[in-house]
């Protein structure tokens, strides 16, 4: 049984073989398998802990490859449905040479918009002892509803709810609707990790202090905000702590908030006293600020996440 099941995208990046290059000019791609539930999966079986991913693709070729590359992974895949009504979701994603990541989505609509509550294995949702989700899923209608009533039977069942803010806004109609489904998300969880960016983008303050004044409700655990090559600061109902990360030479950034995420889950799952010892909060977010720093040093985000035992290595450098 997994310990951990992620629901969420499961996608084809297209990212062009030569780096720097906008979508528009590059001559070639390379298919990265990606979704940042999925990269969550994968980055907490490289942790050696025992994870399950649920969400759809298409019964076709992409999908496939997918599903075979998670289950290398030794992820569980039987949650994770296929559908013949519609082609695995796709995006083309490039880091321009100023610096901006470039997106463009294949949903018209893809597998994992037609995700629907009626998909959700409540059994696997009822076996694993924590769920997690991000906001990626709760930008179309039926993922969101999905998503939502896999969180309630997690809540209902007394398993931990995991939730990364995750903001993509171009898959939102606009800001406002992006703000109000994120919160419905945070709702729902005892643990959640976002990014400084999106701490400013819901309350108009990037410092942590202000998701105990805007952000608080009765249910959370613990809040990880995320500060790049900075680190991360948490927050408990009662402390609040910043842990600054290990000095890595980043070569590309995707996925580092995923192996972080999958960082604290994995830590979390080993140490579930923690949260009530600010020493042991910090050796948490510092195991946690490894895997993400780990995630920036090669490219892509699933060949990047790193080993338990390379964790390891640097916590005790
Ligand atoms: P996101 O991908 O959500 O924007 P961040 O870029 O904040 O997330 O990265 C997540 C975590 O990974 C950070 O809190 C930090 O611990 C670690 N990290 C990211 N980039 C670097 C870096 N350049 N050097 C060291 N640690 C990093």
């Amino acid at each position: 049984m997994a310990e951990v099941l992620c629901v969420g995208d499961l996608l084809i990046d297209f990212v062009p073989t030569v780096t720097g290059t906008g979508l528009i000019d590059a001559a070639a791609f390379r298919k990265a398998p990606g979704g940042a539930a999925a990269n969550v999966a994968v980055g907490l079986a490289r942790l050696g802990v025992r994870s399950a991913f649920m969400g759809m693709v298409g019964d076709d070729p992409f999908g496939h490859l997918l599903a075979d590359t998670l289950r290398a992974e030794g992820v569980d895949t039987s949650p994770l449905r296929f559908t013949a009504q519609a082609r695995t979701a796709l995006a083309f994603v490039s880091l321009r040479a100023d610096g901006e990541r470039e997106f463009l989505f294949y949903r018209h609509p893809s597998a994992d918009m037609l995700f629907g509550p009626a998909d959700v294995d409540t059994a696997a949702v009822e076996a694993a002892s924590v769920l997690h989700f991000d906001s990626i899923s709760l930008a179309s209608e039926n993922p969101r509803a999905a998503c939502l009533f896999a969180a309630d039977r997690a809540l209902a069942a007394g398993r931990m709810v995991s939730y990364d803010v995750n903001l993509r806004l171009p898959l939102w109609s606009d800001a406002a609707t992006a703000a109000a489904g994120i919160r419905e998300g945070l709702r729902k969880a005892h643990v959640v990790k976002l990014s400084d960016d999106e701490l400013e983008f819901l309350t108009g303050s990037r410092e942590p202090a202000a998701v105990r004044s805007t952000l608080w409700h009765e249910r959370l655990r613990l809040v990880a905000v995320t500060r790049g090559a900075a680190g991360s600061t948490w927050l408990t109902p009662t402390a609040q702590g910043d842990v600054p990360s290990v000095g890595v030479t980043a070569v590309d950034t995707t996925g580092a908030g995923d192996g972080f995420m999958a960082g604290l889950l994995a830590g979390l799952l080993r140490e579930p006293d923690a949260l009530a010892d600010p020493a042991r909060l910090d050796r948490l977010c510092r195991f946690a600020n490894i895997v993400g720093a780990l995630t920036t040093t090669e490219r892509g985000a699933i060949p990047a996440l790193p080993t338990r035992a390379s964790v390891e290595a640097l916590l005790a450098a």
